[in-house]
């Protein structure tokens, strides 16, 4: 077995575990996040790697990471990869001054359906092998849930209860998991915020006993195989656009909330892609990209935007880059994360030409710059930005460098946020025939009080059958 298939948790409390017990943890029971052993070295397989598909390509990347059987990964990704309607999967298309790389050709029309599309054939195969059953956990504040329920649905010997704030989430995104009728699907909207929903998530999960009683997983982005998914694509883009433009070093301009996106992007720096730059790009809550311009991360309030799913001050994968950066100091990483649990702020030494990393480059894109670009974009390229995408753009827009093309990460298709395209262009231009087809549907929905308790006692309820525990990380 490689080492890269081995998992140790950030926080260095528990033993080093195996792909199958990291990915139905999620987190690590001390609290930390769980990471490769070692990143594997692949640039002596770029040429080779640079002429695969999208599908070939993912097998090659997570097989370094994972011990699952060859003909079992490669049907799991051939299923991903027929659920998307692009042949090419995540398509690279040159738009004035950079080129977009469509992560919105899933079920849901979000980058999050290209892990969880996955997500949800690997986990019905690892409990299948082990007889298992587990039952998700999720909060959500629009895209995460409703990109869950599609990769889950149907699936035996999973459930899934998906906690969204009652009347807080858009209409399409509501309608996005509420008609989804199947068994094993239990939307709960609560009667608070966001924040509400995630503290519920974070109790429950503290809760061992209940935890392990239930065998609760998780389908957030501190779940190993969601970072792992998303690799694949920072490989597949760099290819097309080093074959289309010439060049050999790329950069990316990567929107940003829980960290989860961007990090997947470290990760192929770390294995030997060429990317000259990460671009992280924030709206109004910029915690990320305050810390990687100071060092200094400071938990801000949390602002509404017209990009709801970067609406994040405290990044839940920034732990995995932070342990990185301390020198893979375990000690060193639970002190700095004690700290900042308790003062809300952390931060780290600069290098010797006063930045926290030379990989990175950071920046904000606030509301009136996203409808700008979004407006731009529109007259100029005839080319609708999702207010999401159009954050990453215009900050990549003042990160252009000469020598390496500048790829923009599009993570979620114009029509999910057809109210701010409206608001930018003055028209009611962006539209999509799935979403479009969800306005008259049947839906089924929980309303609860936003209360530990009452999440728990409906989960206990429907949760089934006493699972076996599966949570060993
Ligand atoms: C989730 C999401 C993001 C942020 O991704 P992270 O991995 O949390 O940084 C950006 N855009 C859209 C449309 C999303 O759904």
């Amino acid at each position: 077995m490689l080492d890269s298939m081995r998992y140790l948790s950030t926080r260095g409390g528990v033993p080093a575990t195996g792909f199958r017990e990291a990915v139905l943890a999620g987190l690590a029971r001390d609290g930390g996040l769980l990471i490769p052993a070692t990143i594997p070295d692949v640039r002596d397989q770029l040429d080779r790697w640079a002429q695969l598909s999208y599908g070939e390509l993912a097998v090659e990347i997570i097989r370094l990471y994972s011990d699952l059987p060859e003909t079992e990964l490669t049907e799991q990704i051939t299923r991903v990869c027929a659920a998307f309607r692009d042949p090419e999967v995540t398509p690279v298309k040159p738009v004035g001054p950079v080129h977009v790389l469509e992560l919105f050709h899933g079920p849901t029309l979000a980058f999050k359906d290209v892990a969880l599309q996955w997500l949800g054939h690997l986990f019905s195969y690892l409990l299948a092998q082990s007889g298992g059953r587990l039952n998700i956990l999720a909060a959500t504040s629009g895209d995460t849930g409703s990109a869950a329920i599609a990769g889950l649905r149907g699936r035996p010997h999973l459930r899934i209860f998906v906690m969204h704030p009652h009347g807080r989430v858009s209409p399409t995104q509501e309608r996005q998991m509420t008609t989804v009728l199947d068994a094993n699907v239990h939307n709960l909207a609560l009667d608070g915020s966001f924040d509400d929903c995630q503290r519920i998530l974070k109790a429950l999960f503290a809760d061992l006993p209940f935890k392990d009683r239930h065998a609760l997983g998780a389908v957030n982005s501190v779940n190993w195989a969601r970072v792992l998914s998303q690799i694949v694509y920072y490989f597949y883009a760099a290819f097309r656009v080093q074959r289309a433009t010439g060049a050999r070093a790329v950069q990316f301009a990567v929107p940003t909330g829980n960290f989860g996106d961007v990090l997947a992007g470290w990760y192929a720096a770390r294995m030997g892609l060429p990317i000259r730059r990460l671009i992280l790009a924030t709206n109004e809550n910029d915690i990320l990209a305050r810390f990687f311009r100071t060092g200094d991360y400071r938990r801000g309030k949390v602002v509404p935007t017209l990009s709801p799913s970067m609406d994040i001050q405290v990044a839940s994968n920034f732990e995995r880059y932070l342990f990185y950066r301390v020198g893979s100091d375990a000690a060193q990483l639970r002190k700095l994360m004690k700290g900042f649990d308790a003062h809300g702020r952390l931060s780290v030494p600069l290098d010797e030409h006063g930045r926290v990393d030379e990989l990175f480059a950071a920046g904000v894109g606030a509301t009136a710059d996203t409808l700008a670009t979004i407006r731009r974009y529109f007259e100029r390229h005839d080319y609708l930005l999702d207010p999401h995408t159009a954050v990453g753009v215009h900050v990549a827009e003042q990160h252009l460098d000469p020598g390496a093309p500048t790829i923009c990460l599009a993570t979620a298709h114009p029509a999910k946020f057809s109210a701010a395209i409206r608001q930018a262009t003055g028209r009611d231009a962006a539209h999509h025939p799935l979403l479009d087809q969800l306005a008259d549907l049947p839906t089924r929905c929980t309303v609860l009080p936003a209360d530990t308790d009452a999440v728990r006692a409906f989960i206990a309820q429907h949760a089934g059958v006493e699972g076996k525990p599966q949570a060993r990380g």
